[in-house]
């Protein structure tokens, strides 16, 4: 009778272990973000060159550095 108990036991053992496991390597909602090469826009008033997320972007899909050199506008040279 024991014998029965000890293979139930082992049994449920494994299948903890092996549904634990599985759930490890399955889970795949929390993967690091690959590193990617940033857009680098440059200010259309100053040229500066800068990664596109920290760029503020004004009229006629340009790029500025800041804020204070899109209420500028475009610089010398742009012609628009
Ligand atoms: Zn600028």
């Amino acid at each position: 009778m024991i014998k029965i108990v000890l293979t139930l036991v082992i049994v449920v053992l494994a299948l903890m272990f092996w549904f634990g496991k599985g759930r490890r390597s399955g889970n795949a909602s929390r993967t690091p973000t690959p590193p990617r090469a940033l857009t680098m826009v440059s200010c259309a008033h100053c040229g500066l060159n800068l990664p596109q997320p920290e760029a503020v972007e004004g009229e006629g899909g340009r790029h500025y550095c800041s804020a204070e050199h899109r209420r500028l506008g475009p610089g010398a040279g742009a012609g628009g």
